[in-house]
């Protein structure tokens, strides 16, 4: 017969942080880091539209009408490597973190 588990009232809190998330850079969470080849990306920006923490960031041309590519915020990128899975032409290779 398998044990009782606590709800949720008895587990005790932890890791909750009472700040803006802008404090908390989570780059160095990383193991593996998103790298793009520009030559080969097309502007699509389905890995902006999918990168769960805003990372993948879109350089714009003067009038804010046409993508010119798309660059990562290092900071906040947590590595999970959705953008490179998500690429239609492969312009993203996730590579070792080196620190
Ligand atoms: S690796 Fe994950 S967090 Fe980093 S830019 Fe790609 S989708 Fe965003
Ligand atoms: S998903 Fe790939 S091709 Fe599309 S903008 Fe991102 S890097 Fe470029």
């Amino acid at each position: 017969m398998s044990e009782k588990k606590p709800g949720w009232k008895e587990i005790p809190i932890a890791g909750v942080p009472f700040k803006s998330s802008l404090e908390y850079k989570t780059g160095d969470w990383r193991v593996l880091k998103p790298v793009i080849d520009d030559d080969k990306c097309i502007k699509c920006l389905l890995c902006n539209i999918y990168c769960p923490e805003m990372s993948m960031l879109v350089k714009w041309d003067e009038t804010g009408n046409k993508p010119l590519g798309v660059y990562v915020d290092y900071d906040y990128c947590k590595g999970c490597g959705i953008c490179a899975d998500i690429c239609p032409v492969k312009a993203i290779e996730m590579v070792k973190e080196e620190r």
